[in-house]
């Protein structure tokens, strides 16, 4: 198991009180990194913690910071937290420790609670500039749901067991939580129609899926070991690959997703570190009898035992109409993370294993996560069949995919064995009308 330390001790309290009260995502456990502005101030990194975030740049100018953890600090106080990121794990560690040191409760609380900003106060940004972000396909379950659809003989194709699937995404339109999303306009051709047309998606999705953020690089060239995965990933967040399914099935073959995928990616703010998730690491997938074993490059016996990570994923969605009755988000999946077919470290292992390199902030997302079973699918392609079987909301509203005004939420946790819970925060967004 990866090592535990003082800051992972689920008796340590913080005195943020509301740090301390059962089901808060940010318990001082946590301490997920973020980027944060107040009252339109220039964006720098905090840590959030119960319903506050620590300003890192306030408690670095308090002198709250020495050693390893004021280089790490230095590095998370600007507007990207990329310098950080390209530390090494050491000066993660440091600035974690240090960090849980100061907020808890028998820290240095006067001097501390002067660098507390209110996270209603808050709007959050990107935390960090993401130079390229690839997107896997690592749910074998999902990959049997949404391939049954189309090809209900053969759903799976014949690499998907030996190879981490995925395409390269695009950067510039992932946007933090809360943005809204402009339903896009796009080239379709519905099935039976003779031409393809130009107008607004009429198959609009969402995608629940977690994303791990690069930290230090390799030189082009120089893969990393799967070994060596470990330290080359900083930490992960919740993703929404929001998907237009009819541009998508008119464009996606030969060379894969496109503008179904470019128009919008929605990401949870905060950060939550490999190292904060240590307690919830578990073994990765048990493959059934049968099924091919990695190639050597892919596999690993530390990766096998503790590649997988135990986090249960939500996601909810309101109509307008629910949110002006005061109706509560309907839950229209839960999934086990632990199930995916490939883990985060194969998948970063793959993506370099022909020398491409990786550059502190990049983001891979790791595909839908869903599970067998209707409850547990991440898309709506999943739970309307493809737009066949339409599903109703609580308030009476019936649904295949989104509407304007709809808002989905995302939202993922981590409890047991006797550990902290864990949260990830919310990812969100409201899809607004086509425009033009
Ligand atoms: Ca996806």
């Amino acid at each position: 198991m990866p090592e535990l330390n003082d800051t992972h001790d689920p008796k340590r309290k913080s005195f943020v009180a509301a740090a301390n009260e059962a089901g808060n995502d940010f318990p001082i456990q946590n301490l997920p990194l973020g980027v944060f502005s107040i009252g339109g101030s220039s964006p720098h990194g905090g840590v959030a913690i119960g319903d506050q975030i620590l300003d890192i740049a306030a408690a670095l100018k308090a002198g709250l910071f020495g050693g390893a953890a004021r280089d790490a600090a230095e590095a998370a106080s600007g507007a990207i937290l990329n310098p950080l990121l390209s530390q090494n794990s050491a000066h993660w560690s440091a600035l974690r420790a240090r960090v849980s040191e100061l907020l808890a409760e028998d820290g240095p609380k006067d001097d501390v609670a002067k660098c507390l900003v209110a996270m209603t106060d808050a709007e959050m940004h990107l935390p960090t500039q993401i130079g390229d972000y690839t997107d896997f396909y690592a749910s074998i379950n999902h990959a049997t749901n949404a391939g049954t659809l189309f090809r209900p003989d053969n759903p799976l194709l014949p690499s998907y067991k030996h190879i981490p699937i995925a395409y390269h995404g695009r950067a510039s339109s992932i946007q933090p939580s809360g943005e809204a999303i402009i339903r896009p306009n796009g080239q379709t051709k519905a099935p039976d129609a003779d031409a393809p047309s130009f107008g607004p998606c009429k198959r609009l999705d969402y995608e629940m899926e977690l994303a791990f953020y690069g930290g230090p690089g390799n030189a082009l060239g120089t893969p990393i070991s799967l070994e060596d995965t470990e330290s080359h990933i900083f930490g992960l967040c919740l993703l929404n690959d929001w998907s237009a399914r009819d541009i998508q099935a008119w464009e996606y073959q030969p060379l894969g997703p496109f503008l179904g995928k470019n128009f919008a990616s929605t990401i949870s703010p905060w950060i939550v570190t490999l190292e904060a998730l240590a307690p919830y690491r578990t073994r990765s997938f048990k493959r059934p009898d049968g099924d091919p074993a990695p190639l050597p490059y892919l596999a690993s016996d530390n990766d096998e035992k503790w590649g997988g990570l135990d986090i249960q994923m939500q996601v909810a969605i309101t109509s307008a109409k629910m949110r002006a009755d005061g109706q509560a988000p309907y839950v229209c999946g839960q999934a086990p993370f632990k199930d995916m077919y490939w883990t985060i470290f194969q998948m970063l292992a793959h993506h370099t294993s022909g020398g491409c390199d990786l550059r502190p902030g990049d983001l891979m997302g790791t595909g839908t996560v869903s599970g067998t079973k209707p409850g547990s699918y991440g898309s709506l392609l999943e739970i309307s069949r493809g737009g066949q079987e339409p599903f109703d909301l609580p308030s009476g509203e019936s649904r295949t995919f989104l509407e304007d005004g709809d808002e989905v939420i995302m939202s993922s946790h981590c409890e047991g064995g006797g550990y902290a819970r864990l949260g990830f925060g919310d990812c969100r967004g409201i899809v607004l009308p086509a425009r033009g």
